[in-house]
């Protein structure tokens, strides 16, 4: 599946918003929203008025940025929350939260999600004893994430684990280090959802247009 390949810093510029996209250098102050709090481009320090329509878009674009998805994808995330119970923008926060690639960056196997799409790509993971590389793959609660044996010497991925202490579990998961592995315990709690912070009802009222 095709992905946005280009500057990603760039994008939380745009979006004004730290969305965590580029592992340990977002929590220091390298980070370029800290150094330049503005919009990327010649005319990212003019003042703009937002419309309404513009504040939601911005607000969709943030979650499909941080998520790491092109715009069908996130489209078809939408539908299918729109057809499940309950409220369709919580609901949609919590199918992108159960992406297998997501659960990976949870749970700290990754500093960030894209790495941790790469690692599903490159099969590091089983589900349930399963191999499993495909990072839209949606976790249950109960389904146990593995790194596979052929894995457990991959630096990048110990030193993630050892990292994930700063960024925190959340409480929807638990990992056994020495297992390397994790565990859903329940689906994704919205409350905990707060780096970043989503407005996603903004996201229904766009589409609902
Ligand atoms: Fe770059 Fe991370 Fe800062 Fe975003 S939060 S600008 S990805 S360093």
């Amino acid at each position: 599946m095709a992905r946005y390949t280009g500057p990603v810093c760039r994008m939380c510029r745009r979006e004004n918003m730290k969305l965590f996209l580029k592992g340990d250098r977002c929590f220091t102050d390298k980070c370029a929203v800290e150094r330049r709090a503005y919009a990327p481009g010649q005319h990212g320090q003019g003042r703009v008025k937002v419309s309404d329509y513009g504040t939601q878009l911005r607000e969709k674009q943030r979650v499909k940025r941080t998520y790491g998805l092109l715009e069908n994808q996130f489209r078809s995330y939408f539908e299918k929350a729109e057809r499940m119970k309950g409220v369709t923008g919580e609901n949609l926060l919590v199918l992108l939260e159960r992406r297998l690639d997501s659960m990976v960056y949870r749970m700290g196997f990754a500093t960030s999600r894209s790495e941790a799409r790469q690692l599903v790509r490159h099969s590091h993971f089983a589900i349930n004893g399963r191999k499993v590389n495909v990072p839209s793959y949606l976790v249950r609660p109960g389904d146990v994430v593995e790194l596979r044996e052929k894995s457990r010497q991959v630096a990048r991925i110990n030193e993630a684990l050892d990292g994930v202490m700063r960024r925190g579990l959340p409480s929807w998961v638990d990992v056994d280090r020495g297992g390397f592995k994790g565990t859903v315990k329940t689906l994704p709690v919205r409350a905990e959802m707060t780096t970043p912070t989503f407005q996603e009802q903004l996201i229904v009222e766009l589409y609902s247009k």
